[in-house]
């Protein structure tokens, strides 16, 4: 794993994103190293020739660009993040998320946080400082030999739904995000009747097989399940119907259940782009 740390000119960057008007990456590059990760696209803004997962630019200067006296923020949203996890194994070490926050919290924006790691209970007591702070999880499958083969340094599956009762218990804002559902694999009705009690609203993704990671995930399902290969080419043929037929399945399901829920799915457009993504 190469780590280097970087000076950057500026962390709050504005965004396109439907959830947040700024973005704060605290890091470049992500140690969890997922085989459908799109932020991989990254990696040729860094001249880094290690594979994605196997590089981080730590912004080691990251707090210090947060203004201290502004009202700039104050009814903004910021998103953490959505290029890099803000809780993978190196925050351990370097705490870059956590001093971000620490400046974050005098400016008091609308906060949400993305990750994978239950490292986010760490941030509790700051968290409780913001009157608008939403933390979301993205789980994928509750199946934690398909969890490693998929998100190799990831929080497992039970650390994750822990996490979530924590931060319920302390009464944090939670969403999980079901993201990305993999065809015949992420069972989100099995995800959603597991955490209920302690997730305040679902987000839905599809699996997007980009150019950049389709060979991984085709190789993924030779070696780990071979019997669905053919059914994957059939779903991601250009005629198939599969993504409607599920977005008004999670519809009905959530209507039904009363669940506060979001779609995120890009099969009607050439989306290059996600909306939200750690
Ligand atoms: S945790 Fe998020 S940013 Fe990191 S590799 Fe996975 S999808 Fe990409």
């Amino acid at each position: 794993m190469k780590i280097k740390e970087i000076k950057v000119k500026s962390i709050i960057v504005k965004s396109n994103l439907p959830e947040g008007d700024f973005v704060i990456n605290p890091y470049i590059g992500c140690q969890h190293g997922c085989k459908y990760c799109y932020a991989r696209f990254m990696k040729r803004f860094t001249g880094h020739t290690e594979p994605w997962g196997f590089f981080v630019d730590v912004k080691i200067n990251a707090s210090d660009l947060i203004p201290e006296d502004t009202n700039k923020y104050k009814d903004k949203s910021i998103v953490i993040s959505s290029v890099t996890d803000p809780y993978q194994p190196i925050e351990r070490k370097y705490k870059l998320t956590r001093k971000i926050l620490e400046r974050l919290i005098p400016l008091q924006p609308h906060l949400s946080l993305m990750t994978k790691s239950d490292l986010v209970i760490r941030d509790v007591d700051l968290f409780k400082q913001f009157k608008d702070c939403l933390v979301a999880f993205s789980l994928s499958v509750l199946d934690d030999k398909t969890r490693k083969e998929i998100e190799p340094l990831s929080s497992s599956v039970d650390k994750r739904i822990n996490a979530l009762k924590n931060l319920h218990k302390a009464n944090i804002p939670t969403a999980l995000f079901i993201s990305p559902i993999f065809p015949e694999i992420t069972d989100w009705k099995k995800i959603i009747n597991k955490t209920k009690s302690f997730v305040g609203e679902y987000w839905f993704e599809n699996l997007n097989l980009y150019s950049s990671i389709k060979n991984g995930i085709y190789r993924f399902l030779r070696e780990n399940k071979p019997e669905l290969v053919e059914k994957y080419k059939k779903i991601y043929s250009k005629d198939s119907n599969y993504w409607n037929i599920e977005e008004n399945n999670i519809n009905e399901f959530c209507k039904k259940n009363k669940l506060n829920c979001r779609i995120y799915f890009h099969h009607k457009t050439n989306h290059v782009q996600q909306p939200l993504k750690n």
